[in-house]
């Protein structure tokens, strides 16, 4: 009994330090682990991996508008969205980042940097479309991303700088895309 309340305990931190309690995906530790894990082993020849940094466009504006609890509905709503994406895309992993920003992961596939382009713009278009009902509200938002095709021999850190120079762009230039 004792062997198996530790197990148990044991277990339940695990998780807790690698899940968002929010929005129950991953949180960016598990993320790291995730980076470092597949970029080490890179099982796959040619390898191929890309990063996309997102970030909620105004979302200030949202927690101000429409109160807290509403801003935590849009982002649960969004974590979904692409955990969806998880389940039905192999090598495609995501994760809360920070607060209102996410982080993509998505390697071993076989398209070619323009179509891992569109597929990100596309997903920009799913995002921008989303309705989150709150209180009887229909609310939207838009989120901007940065991306990072990894070059070979690459450090995860200098991948995450990439995707987050081309966030500040793409924030820079109007937001609502993506920049890569
Ligand atoms: P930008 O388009 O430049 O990204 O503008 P922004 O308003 O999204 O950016 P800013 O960094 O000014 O604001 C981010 C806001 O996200 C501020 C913070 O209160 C809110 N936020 C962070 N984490 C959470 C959360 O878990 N729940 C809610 N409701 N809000 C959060
Ligand atoms: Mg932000
Ligand atoms: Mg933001």
């Amino acid at each position: 009994i004792y062997s198996n309340t530790v197990r148990r305990l044991e277990n339940s931190l695990r998780e807790m330090a690698n899940i968002d309690p929010l929005t129950g995906i991953c949180n960016r530790r598990k993320m790291h682990q995730i980076l470092k894990n597949s970029l080490e082993v890179k099982e796959n020849h040619p390898y191929r991996a890309v990063i996309a940094m997102m970030d909620v466009d105004f979302f200030k504006k949202v927690n101000d508008t429409y109160g807290h609890d509403a801003g935590d509905e849009v982002l649960l709503a969004l974590a979904h969205l692409l955990f969806e994406k998880q389940n039905n895309t192999d090598g495609f992993y995501v994760s809360r980042w920070g607060g209102e920003e996410f982080l993509v992961f998505y390697e071993k596939y076989k398209h070619s940097k323009d179509e891992i382009k569109q597929y990100f713009e596309d997903l920009r278009k799913e995002i921008q479309d989303m309705v989150v009902k709150v209180n009887n509200k229909e609310l939207q938002i838009t989120i901007t991303m940065g991306l990072a095709f990894y070059e070979d021999g690459e450090s995860i850190h200098n991948l995450i700088k990439v995707a987050d120079d081309n966030l500040y762009e793409g924030k820079k230039t109007g937001r609502n895309r993506v920049i890569s």
